[in-house]
């Protein structure tokens, strides 16, 4: 036994992965969206499981309240803004040196992602919100990749396995369940039910890697950890043939992107994120010496810039966003942004 067989001997043992599993789990190549709390736990178990590599994607740098519950991440990256997925990158490195990690800091919008997924074997969620989990539905569909949802909330949290061309797409989900619209921001978030979700996650994740399709689950998860409920609901009948993600005559609305400006506020903080609408157009190198000129309080790492103005901060990277914090009044960041940026 090499040492590589060595590492991963307890996954082998099980028998439903055995040594043609992880073999085949050695080849697979997982794009994982949001590198906070889902996406650190599932990027984790990836690489201690050995795949062969990981693509991160996250538009944040790492911010004190996110320690509680958001794996790989240690003060030292806080104190210093690093960007998630390069934080989550070197922290993975150091976990398993023989997974590729390629972390890209910047907003998963259609256009990026779907440069990626010709060669994606595997679509994890882990980011916040709707408008990113419904593009990765239309390219999970139009890529014919499973793709595995995933959200919590307070100490509540769902999962659900969709395998294009089997099972129903978020969109036919989503049509006849309630889902929760609830954010971090307003009711909190305990670690836990994070870690239910990707349990979640990472056994499916397993399956579909190790080439165990017949195992993969057919239920909608959704729990309460606080509230000791488990639900586990037959999903088969809620597919629709006439959904636009995964019907009989797909359109992908998803994917269809606008190009205007586009403004969010970010989950769990007191910040707007500023989208232009043309991506890596900002000369920040002008900025920062206005901006210095003007005696405004500037800063940063090799991954952004951050400025501070009349007690405001804003955080700019490199492909034209920015975060603006302080505020979760769109508009006023709307505001402060083209005060920056004229
Ligand atoms: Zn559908």
């Amino acid at each position: 036994m090499d040492s590589q067989t060595g590492r991963y001997s307890r996954q082998m043992l099980f028998k439903p992965i055995g040594p043609e599993g992880q073999t085949e789990i050695g080849k697979k190549h997982v794009l994982i969206v949001g590198v906070g709390a889902l996406g650190t736990h599932t990027s984790e178990l990836l690489a201690r499981a050995g795949v062969r590599k990981l693509t991160l994607i996250d538009r944040d740098y790492v911010d004190k309240s996110n320690l509680q519950r958001q794996h790989l991440f240690t003060e030292k990256d806080a104190e210093e803004q690093w960007p998630k997925a390069e934080a989550a990158k070197e922290r993975l490195k150091s976990i398993n040196s023989r997974v590729e990690v390629e972390a890209i800091v910047g907003q998963a919008d259609a256009a990026l992602l779907d440069g990626l997924m010709e060669e994606v074997d595997l679509l994890v969620d882990g980011t916040d919100n709707f408008e990113t989990r419904f593009l990765m539905n239309d390219l999970a569909q139009k890529y014919k990749v499973p793709y595995l949802f995933g959200s919590c909330v307070g100490s509540f949290g769902m999962a659900f396995t969709i395998i294009p061309g089997v099972t129903p797409c978020l969109q036919c989900l989503i049509k006849r369940l309630p889902i929760q619209g609830q954010t971090c921001d307003t009711v909190g978030i305990i670690a836990p039910a994070v870690q239910m979700v990707t349990a979640h996650q990472g056994a499916e994740a397993l399956k579909i890697l190790s080439g165990n399709m017949k195992a993969v689950r057919k239920t909608y998860v959704s729990f309460d950890l606080w509230e000791n409920e488990y639900l586990s609901l037959k999903a088969g009948a809620l597919k629709d043939s006439g959904c636009l993600s995964c019907g009989d005559s797909p359109e992908y609305p998803f994917l269809q992107s606008g190009r205007e400006m586009k403004v969010a506020v970010l989950c769990g903080r007191d910040t707007v994120q500023v989208r232009p609408a043309e991506s890596g157009i900002l000369p920040l190198e002008q900025l920062v010496s206005q901006w210095r000129s003007a005696g405004l309080e500037v800063g940063g790492n090799p991954f952004l810039i951050s400025v501070v103005k009349d007690g405001t901060k804003a955080v700019f990277f490199k492909d034209g966003r920015a975060l603006i914090h302080g505020t979760k009044d769109m508009n006023e960041a709307r505001k402060i942004y083209h005060s920056l940026v004229g």
